[in-house]
């Protein structure tokens, strides 16, 4: 059987994508991520002191992330507060953009990031570190790199891109669905992969081929937004001066 996508989307398609920096003034840093359904807001604060004192680093500063899933971002409303799902995907995106981040400039600081998912159809995990890596060139954060990132998987025997909530978890046809977060650089250094499932060796590189593609795209959309931003700045400046 050959897959076919509801939503007639190609396989090494991604869904439309939207990016915006600066959507929340009192950050240091701040940035909106949709990919279609799927929103992401992040919010920096620091580099900061950190507190309470003993989890300090006197050798380099300490990124600390929080992905939160909001009540309201899927049809049944989500328990509010801390999962054991939100405490991992947290961690993984600490791991996906700590690589890229010159912490060693902040030693006994802290930079928090702050996710929230507005709106779930898949691959929030991926929308919040694309959105967490605007927000944190947006803050002036010294960075070697921006990050990138979205998932790949197989439906049955097919390889697709950015799977939405129903490849994600309703399909069950065939071998099921296997899905495959990946985030990395634009030069093609990934910072984060997840695979749970099965896929073979050739599988899977057609699978890191069809993401390093999406992100070299992705980058682009993310330079864009945090180039936009700074124009934006420039004409509010304009605005005052007249
Ligand atoms: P990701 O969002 O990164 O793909 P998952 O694979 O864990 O992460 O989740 C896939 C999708 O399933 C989410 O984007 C969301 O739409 C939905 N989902 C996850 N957790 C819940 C939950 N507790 N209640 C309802 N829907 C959920």
């Amino acid at each position: 059987m050959t897959y076919k996508r509801k939503d007639g989307r190609k396989n090494d398609e991604f869904r439309p994508i939207k990016a915006k920096v600066g959507v929340v003034p009192n950050a240091d840093g701040s940035a909106m991520y949709q990919s279609g359904e799927t929103i992401a807001i992040a919010a920096v604060y620091g580099p900061r002191k950190m507190h309470p004192q003993h989890q300090q680093n006197p050798e380099k500063g300490t990124l600390r992330c929080t992905y939160n899933m909001l009540s309201f971002s899927v049809q049944d409303r989500i328990r509010p507060g801390l999962s054991r799902r939100s405490t991992e995907i947290s961690k993984i995106t600490e791991w996906a953009l700590e690589p890229v981040l010159m912490l060693e400039k902040f030693p006994n600081m802290v930079v928090d990031v702050f996710i929230n998912i507005i709106q779930a159809d898949a691959g929030t995990r991926c929308a919040g570190i694309n959105a967490a890596s605007m927000a944190l060139a947006h803050a002036g954060i010294p960075m070697k790199n921006l990050v990138s990132s979205i998932s790949a998987g197989k439906m049955d025997k097919t390889i697709v891109l950015d799977l939405d909530k129903y490849e994600d978890s309703e399909f069950e046809e065939g071998e099921g669905s296997t899905d495959i977060p990946i985030s990395m650089t634009p030069d093609g250094k990934i910072t984060h992969f997840q695979l749970d499932g099965k896929i073979n060796s050739t599988q899977l590189k057609e699978v890191i081929d069809m993401v390093q593609k999406a992100c070299k795209e992705i980058y682009e959309i993310q330079k864009k937004a945090l180039k936009d931003s700074i124009e934006d700045k420039e004409w509010q400046t304009n605005i005052v001066k007249h």
